[in-house]
């Protein structure tokens, strides 16, 4: 790999410690979302998959009731704080997700070319009749389309339609179980997101103080605007599931209104042609990234794992792939919800993706990226300056050799504007706020951490340069970049320093 043309070695990079406290070779960079489930809220299970690696856990509201979610939420955060460990919550609000009736206990086999009905319920499904929890089912869709069950695992064709129900064909057969979900085309679909129940599992997380929240089936910037929270850190950072073929049209307007982005690629694959998913999951990425907005890839990366101790070839290459492609983070899903070893799962993503950010092109990444201006509807002022200060800071990381960098910020601008740039030296990302804080588990190369009070500028180095020297980020005598506002009322961060540590 070169670096400011000297070669340096895969896996070289100085041994660091962990916010947790462990120690490991070259830090993992991209970041890790996991999705909690039956298989893994249990108070071990947790503590199993934050030892693995698990950055940020994910409540997703499509299942079980309300009071479970909030359950789940308290354990998570009750565990984390016991091992001490910054782990970012982030509540999926399922929007206008159309699903079957449950199964059962047991997994149901559709055979091709067998003919099944479709009918408007909640009750039960079985390999005859499948009740679709959606009363626009028999107006919205309509004979000749097709329709995507459990992310395609099995499509339908629907060839006939009379009084409450749809006939379907089964163009491709296979395993459903559980509730699995059913795409109907969103442009079809009367509902807007975030739905009623949407807002009211939102209150009762804003209420905990949730650090993000997802809303899916979003299909232009109004739909954002729509959930109506208070800007992060003051309110969730909030995420916009890109899963509709009007939100890849509406891309930009959405970058710029969300706090963060994920390639939902379950429902996008559905709502695209599958050949277009790889580009699209590019094209969103790299826009990402541009505007300093963390980028999730998300849905089927390690899929065999449910079942199985290791993936398959093609999942471990889709892991690093989304690596090179630029993803802040990574989300497992059915893997760990209701697979058979969630934390294996974990471990197995660590694994990947550390191996992958060694092999990252970074000077490739910050070169295209250094032609492209960032912006931020807080103060596109403010912004220009963080652009233009984060670039220096790259720069001169780059320029030196500097392995640490040290981002102070209020909101946590700065810290995802310097990501953007993924620089070979680690970022610490210091907020006097325990909110930004709990954000930035998200950002990519982010180690986050609490700091005191805001004070001058020259307080805010100090405190710096003492936790990083403290904490083992960084060694005494080594040269150290950061990053801060010239006193507490600066709206961006307007100095960059390199300091030596005492
Ligand atoms: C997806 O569709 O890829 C996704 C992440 O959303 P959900 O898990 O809600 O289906």
């Amino acid at each position: 790999m070169h670096r400011s043309g000297r070669i340096v070695q895969a896996g070289s990079y100085p041994q660091v410690s962990t916010a947790g406290g462990s120690v490991v070779g070259m830090q993992r960079r991209t970041k890790i979302v996991a999705t909690i489930g039956p298989a893994s809220e249990d108070e071990s299970t947790l503590r199993d998959m934050m030892a693995a690696g698990m950055d940020v856990a994910r409540i997703g509201l499509a299942h079980g009731s309300l009071d479970e979610a909030i359950e789940r939420y308290r354990r998570i955060r009750r565990v984390a704080e016991q091992e001490s460990r910054p782990v970012g919550i982030l509540v999926d609000l399922p929007g206008p997700k159309v699903r079957a009736a449950s199964f059962g206990e047991d997994p149901v086999r559709f055979h091709p070319d067998s003919t099944v009905e479709l009918v408007v319920g909640s009750e039960r499904s079985t390999d005859t009749v499948l009740e679709v929890d959606y009363e626009g089912l028999m107006d919205d869709v309509l004979v000749g389309d097709t329709l995507d069950v459990g992310d395609g695992r099995v499509v339908l064709d629907v060839i006939d339609k009379g009084g409450d129900r749809l006939k379907v064909r089964v163009i491709h057969g296979g395993v459903l179980s559980g509730c699995p979900g059913v795409h109907i085309p969103s442009d079809r679909l009367r509902m807007s997101t975030p739905t009623p129940s949407d807002f009211a599992a939102l209150d009762a997380f804003i209420e905990l103080g949730v650090d993000m929240v997802a809303v899916s089936f979003v299909r232009s910037a109004h739909d954002i605007r729509r959930v109506g929270t208070e800007p992060h850190p003051r309110g969730p950072l909030v995420i916009a599931k890109i899963e509709t073929r009007a939100a890849v049209q509406n891309l930009a307007g959405i970058i710029d209104t969300a706090g963060a982005i994920m390639v939902a690629r379950g429902d996008l694959g559905s709502e695209c042609s599958i050949e277009e998913l790889p580009h699209l999951q590019k094209q969103i990425i790299q826009q990402c990234i541009a505007g300093g907005r963390p980028v999730i890839t998300a849905t089927q990366m390690l899929e065999s794992m449910v079942s199985r101790p290791s993936p398959t070839r093609a999942e471990a290459s889709d892991v690093a792939n989304a690596v090179f492609d630029g993803s802040s983070a990574l989300m497992l899903s059915g893997e760990t919800a209701i697979g058979t070893d969630p934390a294996n799962v974990v471990r197995t993503m660590d694994r990947i993706a550390q191996r992958a950010d060694e092999e990252f092109d970074y000077e490739l990444w910050a070169e295209r990226l250094a032609e492209l201006r960032m912006t931020d509807d807080s103060s596109h002022d403010a912004a220009s300056i963080t652009d233009a200060m984060t670039m220096a800071a790259w720069r001169a990381a780059d320029g030196l050799g500097i392995s640490t960098i040290l981002a102070i910020s209020g909101t946590g601008f700065t810290v995802r504007s310097m990501a953007r740039f993924r620089p070979h030296a680690r970022i610490i990302g210091l907020s006097h706020n325990s909110r930004t804080v709990q954000q930035l588990t998200l950002s990519w190369g982010t180690t986050p951490v609490l700091v005191k009070d805001r004070g001058s500028n020259e307080e805010m180095v100090r405190q710096a340069v003492a936790v990083a020297r403290d904490r083992d980020f960084a060694r005494s005598g080594e040269i150290v970049g950061i990053l801060a506002g010239a006193d507490n009322r600066s709206r961006s961060a307007n100095v960059l320093r390199l300091e030596r540590v005492p």
